[in-house]
């Protein structure tokens, strides 16, 4: 499968677009933003090379809501502070299916507002900035920018999306890591990612300037177990593989298609990025963050640092409606390449009822497992 050409979130801003369905990644967004604002006024605060004309790019931007909404948070906090900076040149990357016409139809508001946030300001501090923004399609896991070009680099919710779904994988009626995958499976699936992971800091170790900072967010897992304990950051997957095999009961799919189907998709854990950050090298650890948010989050709910957790929001009827359309809006362009569209629909009413029954049977709300780095480029 050839991710690179076919995964986008789903377009447009219908019941089940990625615009509607993306609270839990926006919500990712706002546990960063602490972590993106000392990254950020460390690096102005810093002589770096080319400063005046900072280069910052958000990789895997998507488009809805939440595609500018990191940028708008790099440029307050840069806005904020006297510095050097006078012109930013800000590049959003996506796959090449990703809906960048609906990014660039935002953009008009996104600068008027800017505008008139900066004439009401009134903030004698805030010092006039050039803003340029550019859409740069094409493979994070690949080069992207010119050598040297970029001061700060960020990505939300996107790199536990794989280049590709491992090679020769023999995974019955599953279709991703599980508790009852064989074990080559979750050694195919890391391998793969180790791979990604490390393709992903050399290409941008050779566009990132020295002192250069980047803070990524992605899905993990808090350790190398799929234990119980921990399978909200990875059950929505074995939800849908059982939805897909319903349907193969139904006599709706084959099985054999759903036996050769996998997901892109990789949560890691811990050891598994500091191996491939040390091993790489080109990036000095400024720290590693863990932070859950529940699988049907829809604002109150944000809990730094785990361990910390201590409320338990009631299950609401709609919450098995949220959590399938979150689900829904990211892997149907992978699920429609396999099956073909017919079946999404059907496809999900189950997966619905599926989720439905599992979180009535939950003590307690699944949650997401969510890791945010902090990097800064080696001299
Ligand atoms: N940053 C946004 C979107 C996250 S969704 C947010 O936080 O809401 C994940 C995005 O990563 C998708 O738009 C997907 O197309 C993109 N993506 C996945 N693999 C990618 C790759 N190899 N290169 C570039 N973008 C990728």
């Amino acid at each position: 499968m050839q991710v690179v050409q076919i995964l986008h979130m789903n377009k447009g801003d219908g019941q089940t677009s990625y615009a509607r369905n993306s609270t839990v990644q926006r919500k990712s967004i706002s546990i960063s933003k602490p972590i993106i604002e000392k990254a950020v006024l460390e690096l102005v605060g810093s002589n770096i090379m080319g400063i005046e004309s900072m280069g910052i790019a958000d990789l895997g931007c998507s488009s809805g809501p939440n595609t500018l909404l990191p940028i708008s948070h790099i440029i307050d906090v840069i806005h904020a502070k006297p510095s050097e900076v006078t012109e930013l040149r800000v590049s959003l990357n996506d796959l090449f299916s990703n809906d960048f016409s609906s990014i660039f139809m935002s953009l008009p508001s996104f600068y008027n507002k800017r505008k008139q946030d900066y004439d009401n300001g009134g903030d004698p501090n805030q010092h006039a900035i050039n803003i340029y923004i550019s859409a740069v399609p094409g493979s994070f896991y690949g080069p992207l920018f010119p050598r040297n070009s970029l001061h700060f680099v960020h990505s939300s919710f996107s790199l536990h999306w794989l280049s590709q779904v491992p090679n020769g994988l023999d995974n019955k009626g599953k279709c991703s890591i599980s508790k009852s995958s064989p074990k080559c499976v979750l050694s195919a699936y890391s391998m793969q990612f180790q791979k990604d992971f490390s393709d992903f800091l050399r290409s941008r170790a050779q566009e990132t300037v020295d002192g250069g900072r980047m803070v990524l967010s992605l899905m993990g897992r808090p350790s190398f177990d799929l234990t119980t304990e921990h399978e909200g950051t990875f059950y929505q997957f074995e939800l849908l593989a059982q939805a897909l095999m319903a349907m193969v009961s139904k006599g709706l799919i084959e099985e054999e298609k759903v036996n050769s189907f996998n997901m892109p998709y990789y949560t890691p854990y811990p050891e598994e990025l500091n191996l491939v950050l040390d091993k790489e090298g080109s990036f000095i650890k400024d720290c590693i963050e863990t932070f859950e948010v529940e699988w049907h989050s829809s604002g109150a709910d944000i809990n730094r640092n785990v361990g910390t957790f201590d409320d338990d929001q009631t299950i609401t009827s709609s919450g098995q409606r949220l959590v399938t359309n979150t689900v829904r809006a990211v892997t149907e362009s992978i699920l429609e390449f396999h099956f073909g569209k017919g079946i999404i629909d059907v496809l999900f009413q189950i997966f619905e009822e599926l989720v439905s029954e599992y979180l009535s049977n939950c003590t307690t709300t699944p949650k997401y497992t969510i890791f945010v780095i902090s990097l800064i480029k080696k001299n």
